[in-house]
C-alpha cells in the first residue's frame, strides 16, 4: 500500500460532496465518490441558494457561467407584518454584490447537482451511485470501505459528506473510545415544511406577476415563520415553528424518546393550517400557493457541531461535521468552504509527503477542523438569533436583526478558497476578499498571496 497512489473516498453526492468531488480533481488528488441515492440529482422538495462566497468557490472551478444559466438572483427581502401589510423592504442582496463582486442565487438542487455532475472529468469512472457506505476498515496506510451491496473500495482516507445521519461519523464512533463522540450530536428547536410552486402567472387585469420574483419575503408570527424565495419561474417557501419542548434530535425523536414531539407541529396539515388563509400579495393566499405545490415535505431543523471532525484515516464534512439552521442559508455554502479547506490541508501535506502517515493526516485534519470551527459556530449562533428573532412572541426586533447581520459580510470577505488552483479573474468587490493563500501555495498556483 506504501506505493500507491494517495485516493480519497468520499461518501455522499450531495452538494458538498459534489464540490469536494471538483476541488480534489481540480488539485490533482485522485477520488472516488459513492452515493447512496441512484441518482446524483436529488428528488428534493426546497431551493437552495448560494452566497458570494459559495459563487466565488464554483467560479474558481470554472462554473460561474453554467452557475449564472442555471439560477435566479434574489435581489430584495420584504418583511410582512402579520396584518399582511409590508412592514420593511430592503436591498441587501444587492449590497452583497457590490461589497463582494458575486450576488446570492436562488437554484433548485436538481439543476445544481446535475451541473456539478455533467461538468466532473470522467464522472461514470469517479461517482459511484447506488452504493451506501455500511463499514470502514483499517488497514495497513489505508482504509477499505463497505457497501451493502457486498462491494467495497481501497483508499486512503474517507471523507464523510454524507450529511446529518452520517454514517461515516457513527462508524468513527464505533472505532473510537467510548465517549469521546456524540450518539445524536445536533439537536433541533424548530421544525419545518417546505416545499416549492410555480411563481403564480400574472392575472387577466395586472400586467405584472402577483408575486414578484427575485424576493425574498418573510411572513412573521409568534412561534412561526414563513419564508418565500422567488425566483423567475418557481416559489420556494418554508415555515419554520418554534417547538415548545425541550430541543432534542430527529433521530431521538423518531425512536419515540419523546421531549421534542409536538403533535401540532409533526403534522404537516396541523402546521400549514394557520397560514392558508395568509395573504401573500393581494388576491393570493399561502393556500392558493400550497394548492400548487410540486413538491413538499418536513423535517425537524437540527442543528450544532461535531465535537472532533476526524479520526483515524476518516474526516467528516459539510452536515456531517456542522450543522445550521437554514434561515440564512449558510448550510451548503458553509459545507463548500469546509470542503476547500480540507483539500487545502490535503494538497499541501501531499506536496512533501505523497504516502503520508496517519499521524500526518491527524494533524492536517486537526487544522482543517481548527480553521472551520469557530466560523461555522459563528454562523450557527447567527442564525439561530436571527430565527429567535423572527419568531419572537410580539414581533421582530427588525432593526436589531439587520444589525446582527450585517456581521457576516466580513465573514464572507473571510471566506476560504482553493489554494492551489489559480484564479485569475476572480471577482471583487468594496469589501476586498481577505483570505490570505499561503505564499508556497500560491507559488505553486503561479499567483502572489491575496490581500
Ligand atoms: C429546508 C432547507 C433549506 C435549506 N436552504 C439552504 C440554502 O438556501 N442555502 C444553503 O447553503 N443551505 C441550505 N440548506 C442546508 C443545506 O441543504 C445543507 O447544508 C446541505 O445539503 C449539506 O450538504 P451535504 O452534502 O453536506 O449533505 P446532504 O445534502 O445531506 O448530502 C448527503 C448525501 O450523502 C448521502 N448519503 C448519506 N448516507 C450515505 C451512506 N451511508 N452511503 C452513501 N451515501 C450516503 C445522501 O444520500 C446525500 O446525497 C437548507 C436546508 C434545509 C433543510
Amino acid at each position: 500500500m506504501a506505493n500507491q497512489k494517495f485516493k480519497a473516498i468520499v461518501i455522499g453526492g450531495g452538494p458538498v460532496g459534489m464540490y469536494l468531488a471538483h476541488a480534489l480533481q481540480q488539485t490533482g488528488i485522485d477520488y472516488v465518490l459513492y452515493e447512496k441515492r441512484d441518482t446524483i440529482p436529488p428528488p428534493t422538495a426546497f431551493g437552495i441558494f448560494l452566497w458570494p462566497h459559495g459563487l466565488r468557490l464554483l467560479h474558481q472551478i470554472g462554473l460561474i457561467d453554467q452557475t449564472e444559466a442555471i439560477s435566479s438572483l434574489l435581489t430584495k427581502i420584504s418583511h410582512v407584518g402579520p396584518t399582511g401589510d409590508v412592514v420593511r423592504e430592503y436591498s441587501d442582496f444587492s449590497l452583497l454584490e457590490l461589497g463582494h463582486g458575486y450576488p446570492v442565487r436562488m437554484f433548485d438542487r436538481a439543476s445544481l447537482a446535475q451541473m456539478l455532475y455533467d461538468n466532473l472529468r470522467d464522472p461514470t469512472t469517479h461517482i459511484r451511485t447506488g452504493k451506501q457506505l455500511v463499514d470502514i476498515q483499517r488497514r495497513a496506510g489505508g482504509v477499505t470501505a463497505h457497501f451493502a451491496d457486498g462491494t467495497r473500495e481501497d483508499g486512503s482516507i474517507v471523507i464523510g459528506a454524507d450529511g446529518i445521519w452520517s454514517t461515516a461519523r457513527e462508524l468513527m464512533r464505533r472505532d473510537s473510545p467510548e465517549g469521546l463522540f456524540d450518539a445524536n450530536p445536533y439537536l433541533a428547536g424548530y421544525r419545518a415544511v417546505f416545499g416549492r410552486a410555480p411563481l403564480p402567472t400574472p392575472r387577466q387585469d395586472a400586467s405584472s406577476p402577483v408575486l414578484e420574483p427575485e424576493v425574498q419575503f418573510e411572513f412573521h408570527r409568534d412561534g412561526a415563520l414563513l419564508q418565500l424565495f422567488t425566483s423567475k419561474r418557481e416559489v420556494h417557501f418554508i415555515i419554520y415553528m418554534r417547538k415548545k419542548t425541550e430541543p432534542r434530535s430527529e433521530q431521538e425523536n423518531k425512536a419515540g424518546k419523546g421531549g421534542g414531539f409536538d403533535p401540532n407541529i409533526d403534522d404537516t396539515d396541523a402546521a400549514i393550517a394557520p397560514w392558508l388563509d395568509t395573504r401573500l400579495v393581494e388576491g393570493l393566499t399561502f393556500g392558493d400557493l400550497w394548492q400548487t405545490r410540486a413538491a413538499a415535505g418536513g423535517a425537524d431543523l437540527d442543528e450544532g457541531s461535531v465535537g472532533l471532525w476526524s479520526w483515524g484515516r476518516t474526516v467528516l464534512v459539510g452536515d456531517a461535521a456542522h450543522k445550521v439552521l437554514p434561515n440564512q442559508g449558510m448550510g451548503a455554502n458553509g459545507g463548500f468552504e469546509s470542503a476547500a479547506a480540507l483539500v487545502n490541508q490535503l494538497t499541501a501535506l501531499l506536496r512533501h509527503e505523497p504516502h503520508p502517515h496517519a499521524a500526518e493526516l491527524r494533524q492536517a485534519f486537526a487544522a482543517y477542523q481548527a480553521e472551520r470551527q469557530g466560523p461555522m459556530a459563528a454562523f450557527q449562533r447567527m442564525a439561530r438569533d436571527e430565527l429567535d428573532g423572527w419568531t419572537r412572541d410580539g414581533g421582530p426586533p427588525l432593526d436589531a436583526l439587520r444589525a446582527a447581520v450585517a456581521l457576516i459580510g466580513p465573514m464572507v470577505a473571510r471566506a476560504a478558497r482553493l489554494d492551489a488552483v489559480p484564479f485569475p479573474d476572480e471577482r471583487m468587490g468594496f469589501a476586498p476578499w481577505v483570505y490570505k493563500v499561503p505564499a508556497e501555495a500560491a507559488r505553486a498556483a503561479g499567483g502572489g498571496p491575496k490581500l
